[in-house]
């Protein structure tokens, strides 16, 4: 409870209101109550001039000071303060306390002096121990101070109503955050919240609506590859059995061939497990390229070389026009691995007395190849899928060659690994062309 952010920041709220109220009411109430005194303290300079002005009036009518106690009496009384008067040389003529006539004066004894003169001489000094402040001076002050006091528990109460109000709507974006992502945990990853309110909080919400959406699009293709690896497995597996439960019957002779096409199965699951490796590594990010300098052209020499012979058998031709030498900083094993792809596409494609042309050019930067065939093409509304997981065109056909569909989806991977891009433009009935970049280093 005390770790909730909630309270945390009422608590800051009111250490803010009550620093902020308390230092107001103290500097309002020590300014009212400070100018209050230096208007008393002048009102009664004032009144003790008009007093020394009646103590010479008293000398000049009197000649002397004597019976002087009355006046002192009288003014006493009417100011409600103690009056001792005192001769020039300081000697005490009259004390409304009656205590220190006759005694020398001392100057801290009171708190005021007023001297009394008659033309420019000094006839004597009026000393008043006045008290701090009158009963009606400490009731106006009471009443300042109270004033000040039920200004700021107002303010104070005010405050605390609109922190209250103005936590609970800053919070509310991160109650509903919290409602959400309890709901993801649960399972619900269709759960989006507002994130319109901008600053830090918009911007975290923003983020959450993000990687929900993120989880969702892993989760269904997660979802999907799984259905996807279980339909492409099943085919050589069924081959498999159905060979294998002929045999066991005694309905199949086991012939060399059989055991070819058991053979050829069995290498279509291993190629099958491993291009799927191969796309979860890519996907991942885990392609782990060894990148090193490397000549384009000599790569894809070495893979015509390959390919060559089978080339000839099916009646295929294959032509090169490389310029170069291009020099790349790429991995060797994964660019030979794209090439093959597309030679081995496009010969699988390509009919007898068809032809099968692989180009190298270099521009702004970067190494463009393309391989071209006259095969039969691919359909206009399949060519934007070509390079999707299991995607194949003629589904049985490149099922019975061995295609995993996958190749194309490997190629796209690991071109775009290196920083260049692949596309596929055809023509059916005349041909395909698969392009491909990738960046030249930086000299
Ligand atoms: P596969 O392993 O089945 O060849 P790919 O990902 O390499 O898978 O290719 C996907 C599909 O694209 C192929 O099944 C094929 O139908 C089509 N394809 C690829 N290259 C060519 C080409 N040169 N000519 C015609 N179709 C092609």
């Amino acid at each position: 409870m005390f770790n909730s952010l909630r309270l945390k920041l009422l608590m800051s709220f009111f250490l803010v209101i009550a620093i902020g109220v308390g230092t107001i009411a103290y500097i309002a109430s020590n300014s009212a109550i400070s100018q209050f005194d230096r208007y008393v303290s002048r009102d009664q300079a004032e009144r003790y001039q008009r007093l020394a002005l009646t103590f010479s009036n008293y000398y000049r009518y009197m000649g002397s000071w004597d019976e002087v106690s009355d006046l002192t009496a009288k003014v006493s009384e009417m100011y409600n303060e103690r009056i001792v008067l005192a001769d020039p040389a300081g000697e005490v003529i009259g004390d409304t306390a009656e205590k220190l006539i006759g005694e020398k004066i001392d100057s801290d004894w009171s708190n005021k002096s007023v001297t009394i003169s008659l033309g420019d001489f000094s006839i004597g000094k009026i000393y008043i121990r006045t008290q701090q402040r009158s009963p009606l001076q400490n009731t106006f002050i009471n009443s300042v101070n109270k004033s000040v006091l039920t200004g700021g528990i107002i303010a104070g109460i005010v405050g605390i109503v609109m922190a209250l109000l103005f936590s609970r709507s800053i919070l509310k974006p991160i109650r509903e955050l919290t409602k959400a992502t309890k709901k993801m945990q649960r399972g619900d990853l269709d759960q989006r919240v507002d994130a319109t309110s901008g600053g830090e909080i918009g911007k975290l919400g923003e983020s959450f609506n993000e990687l929900a959406r993120r989880l969702k699009e892993q989760k269904t293709l997660r979802e999907e590859m799984v259905s996807d690896v279980a339909h492409e497995l099943r085919n050589p597996l069924s081959n498999i059995q159905g060979y294998l439960e002929g045999l066991k019957e005694g309905m199949i002779d086991p012939t060399k061939q059989v055991f070819e096409t058991l053979h050829q199965q069995s290498l279509v699951l291993k190629r099958l497990v491993n291009d799927l490796r191969d796309v979860n590594r890519a996907r991942a990010g885990k392609l782990n390229l060894d990148k090193k300098l490397v000549v384009l052209e000599d790569i894809i020499s070495r893979e015509i070389k390959a390919l060559e012979a089978k080339a000839e058998e099916d009646g295929v031709e294959l032509n090169q026009n490389l310029n170069g030498p291009n020099l790349l900083k790429a991995d060797q094993a994964r660019i030979s691995q794209v090439i093959r792809n597309l030679l081995e596409n496009a010969t699988t494609h390509t009919p007898k007395g068809g032809e099968i042309k692989i180009k190298t050019r270099s521009k702004s930067g970067e190494v463009i190849t393309t391989v071209t065939d006259d095969g039969p093409g691919i359909p206009e509304k399949d060519l934007p899928y070509v390079f999707d997981r299991f995607y194949r065109v003629d589904k049985s056909r490149s099922r019975g060659t061995g295609g995993t569909g996958l190749g194309l989806t490997i190629a796209k991977e690991i071109v775009e690994s290196h920083g260049g891009k692949i596309t596929a433009k055809s023509i059916e009935g005349e041909g395909s062309t698969f392009k491909f970049t990738l960046p030249l280093p930086d000299k």
